[in-house]
């Protein structure tokens, strides 16, 4: 299905996607000479989006000038999401881009496996069971064989289980195991389809005095085997220290709050030696490899040109180096084929262009297309040098016919063209790549064994310009990208997008029927072509009664809409079901869904998914009517207690007083709401009083750092990182005859299937008598938690506070979620 893809994909320095293009200042060239002038290579090894030190990523990359990777063993889409409803797949589409807006600051190169991060473990064999741990290892061993690390430095320690996130722990294992692996032919032999063996110098672990649980211990231990560096460097090219780099690329993992100031100034990093050869001089990770150009066969050449190069470097004229950089360029093209020529010849390039001043730049006229349409492509060349450039000829990747130029570039003289380009009837979409097939528990499925381990997906549609300077050609990729105007921020690059010609969403992500009555369900055909026209079934199991059985649409514009109604009439059992849209077009059948994910510190991520709508017979009861909700850190509370009947009203916590409170029979406070939201400090004077007077205040789970607040509770109440990991952990009913337990639902252990994820996280581990524990549960191996759902009467109404992740459970529709927690808002009623 990826017939473009050619085998260098996956050795190239993935470039920015969509992003305004980077355009090197004299200092900053001066910069990349002396990383071209680097032949060696760091690959650092951790679990999350978050965990990688960017300081020590920095340091290696700018101040050593090495080659430096992340290894992010998942996406991390188990975490929590600060600026937006986006969970699991969805979280790790936006981390992965954090990561990867990380590494355009530090200079590093991002790289995955497919693991799924699945949420908190406190084990590394729970992680190595559900990931299963041959495939993990297997691609982590496929980063060393395609990275090609001298050396690798794991963030976390693999000696130390059960004392930090297991997945952490796991990262450390694989890394430890994979070391020694990447070298053994007999090991994973299919990727020797495509890479070669390949054994790194020297394994590190990067400790610090945290591992040791002070300083003290930390001071007192032997550090025969350590090497220290001072990562607090200055950078004089681009006026800022290490830390401050490290800083801002850290403040790229927005979803996580990670923001964080720079310092200056010392600051001492080190490393353990953990496997490999001990190094023969201390104090230096690459000791005893050549990472000079002497290291390659025919390398000493080039590295003769290029020290010139860097030594007569005229800041105020880069193109001076023009002559002596082409003669490099031909030597490393003449190279052998391998790593270091692949990586070399694309970094000489970018320094090529920008010693000559050269702007290339390939537009589409439109931001996505469809297979088999047609798109204007509009080309730029500029040279800003007295060096003559022949532009030779332009073309687009696949198959475009070529535009003959022959064209000099003269000084500052602008070259535009344009070119009529039809998007092959096979290309892939080109949404994430881990995201087109069904995931399994652990591990996203990637058909192409090619593409495993890679940030993103691969753009095939690009620009080629072959640039003649003296007589050497010199082929040049961009890819298209799509620009904008926007009044208030400018320029606006976005990604081109390759997507469906028909996409479809349905106006409800979940419908639950608490009764028999049949409900309406639209669905919104959305054509990304002119003239659609097609038919649109929708599939469910047979006791689910849809009417019509099908419709047809048809749709003029480009963009233009067409929504679809269908009843749907749910079974008289408690049950549940996906509805799937089939929209019949022109020969093929199509069920996606395109969804836009809209961030300002990543580029905008169009992602092609299989569309569909839960459907759900819920046997479930309730009192009350009216809801009022204040917002947290984002869940769908609201929508998800409207499909059960209730009518849900948002406070804004300005207005919170207990007389206009008085008319709600229950009040839910978003996640985290006494984290995010400051002035509840001063409202909750005002909502305690709204309980006393009667009402019922439930309190969602809130971190136990940052409280706005002291009082959380009328009694008192400490939260704990307490947390039940295993979504099916067993619950028992402290107190069966609780209201909370029989009325109006009869809650039974039924209600604790089918759970996602976890039970829940941040229980208190510490309440006054007023309040009653309503569950124990534990993890496996672990002591009884009791704090995760608590209710004291206040009054004459109720306070609640539970950990229980119920906004984990909504957006799956999880049943016996919704019969527990329209217990909780009953309770006073
Ligand atoms: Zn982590």
């Amino acid at each position: 299905m990826h017939k473009f893809l050619p085998y260098i994909f996956f050795l190239v320095i993935i470039s920015v996607q969509g992003q305004a293009p980077k355009k090197l200042n004299s200092a900053e060239i001066d910069q990349a000479l002396k990383k071209l002038n680097f032949l060696g290579s760091v690959l650092y090894i951790a679990a999350h989006p978050d965990d990688e030190n960017t300081r020590l990523i920095s340091y290696f990359s700018n101040e050593v000038n090495a080659r430096t990777g992340y290894l992010s063993i998942t996406r991390g889409d188990g975490g929590q999401n600060l600026i937006g409803s986006e969970l699991k797949e969805l979280l790790g589409v936006i981390r992965t881009q954090e990561l990867l807006a990380a590494r355009r600051i530090d200079g590093g190169e991002q790289r995955f496996t497919r693991a799924i991060d699945f949420g908190y473990t406190k084990t590394p064999e729970e992680s190595m069971e559900i990931w299963d741990k041959e495939v993990v290892l297997g691609d982590v061993v496929w980063a060393i064989r395609t990275f090609k690390p001298d050396v690798i430095i794991n963030r976390f320690n693999h000696r130390t289980s059960g004392e930090t996130h297991g997945q952490h722990t796991a990262s450390a294992l694989l890394s430890v195991e994979a070391f020694n692996l990447a070298n053994n032919k007999d090991a994973y032999p299919e990727q020797l389809n495509y890479t070669k063996t390949f054994s790194p110098t020297r394994l590190y672990f990067n400790t610090s005095p945290w591992f040791y649980g002070s300083q003290d211990e930390f001071d007192k231990a032997d550090k025969s085997n350590f090497i220290q560096f001072d990562t607090g460097v200055y950078f004089p090219w681009n006026g800022l220290s290490n830390p401050e780099i490290a800083a801002l690329s850290r403040s790229q993992h927005r979803s996580q709050g990670f923001g964080s100031s720079g310092s200056r100034g010392s600051q001492i990093e080190y490393v353990e030696l953990i496997d490999g050869k001990v190094p023969e001089i201390k104090g230096d990770i690459f000791a005893g490899i050549d990472t000079s150009w002497n290291r390659l066969k025919d390398g000493a050449a080039i590295g003769k040109v290029l020290k010139e190069v860097q030594e007569n470097y005229n800041f105020r004229d880069p193109s001076e180096s023009l002559p002596k950089l082409i003669e490099a360029y031909k030597l490393i093209n003449n190279l052998e084929d391998g790593y270091w020529k692949n990586i070399k010849k694309l970094e000489i390039k970018d320094i090529i262009l920008a010693c000559s001043g050269l702007y290339i730049e390939a537009l589409s006229n439109v931001s996505y297309s469809t297979p088999n349409q047609s798109i204007d492509v509009k080309f730029e060349a500029i040279n800003r040098s007295a060096v003559p450039v022949e532009l030779s000829s332009v073309s687009v990747l696949p198959d475009s016919p070529s535009l003959e130029s022959n064209k000099v570039l003269l000084n500052n003289e602008n070259w535009n063209e344009k070119l009529s380009y039809t998007i092959p009837k096979d290309a892939i979409y080109t949404s994430p790549y881990w995201l087109n097939n069904n995931s399994n528990l652990g591990t996203y499925v990637v058909e192409d064994p090619k593409m495993i381990g890679l940030s993103e997906t691969p753009r095939v549609t690009k620009a080629i310009f072959n640039l003649k300077f003296y007589d050497e050609t010199i082929s040049f990729e961009k890819e298209l990208v799509y620009k904008t105007t926007d009044p208030v921020k400018g320029e606006v690059y976005q990604p081109f997008e390759i997507v469906p010609p028909v996409v479809t969403s349905f106006s409800d992500k979940v419908l639950i029927y608490t009764n028999g009555e049949p409900k309406k369900i639209d669905l919104i055909v959305t054509a990304n072509q002119k003239d659609a026209k097609g038919k649109v079934s929708l599939k469910a199991p047979d006791t689910w009664k849809i009417e019509p059985k099908e419709t047809s649409f048809d749709i003029k514009n480009n963009a233009g809409t067409a929504t679809l109604s269908f009843i749907v009439t749910p079974p008289k059992e408690q049950s549940e079901a996906d509805l799937i849209p089939e929209i019949s077009f022109e020969g093929k059948v199509y069920s996606n869904e395109i969804i836009k994910l809209d961030y300002e510190h990543i580029p905008l991520q169009t992602l092609v998914l299989p569309a569909k709508s839960k459907l759900v017979k819920l046997d479930i009861k309730k009192k009350g009517e009216l809801v009022g909700y204040i917002d947290g850190a984002g869940d769908v509370i609201p929508e998800s207690l409207e499909q059960i009947g209730y009518k849900v009203v948002k406070i804004n916590p300005d207005d919170i007083n207990a007389a206009s409170l008085a008319k709600f029979d229950a009040i839910v406070l978003g996640i985290r709401a006494y984290n995010m939201v400051d002035i509840l400090k001063f409202k909750q004077t005002e909502l305690l009083k709204y309980v006393e007077n009667g009402g019922t205040l439930i309190s969602q789970y809130n971190t136990n750092r940052g409280l706005v607040l002291d009082n959380l509770a009328p009694y008192k109440l400490e939260l704990s990182r307490d947390r039940v990991t295993e979504e099916d952990a067993e619950v028992e009913f402290l107190d069966p005859q609780h209201p909370v337990l029989n009325t109006p639902n009869k809650i039974t252990p039924k209600d604790f299937e089918n759970w996602v994820q976890e039970r829940g996280l941040y229980f208190s581990d510490s309440w006054a008598p007023e309040f009653t524990p309503i569950f124990s549960m534990h993890d496996k191996n672990e002591a009884n938690s009791n704090g995760s759902l608590l209710i004291a009467k206040y009054g004459k109404g109720h306070y609640i506070y539970t950990g229980l992740s119920f906004f984990r459970q909504f957006p799956d529709a999880v049943p016996g979620a919704f019969r527990l927690f329209a217990n909780l808002i009953s309770i006073g009623k």
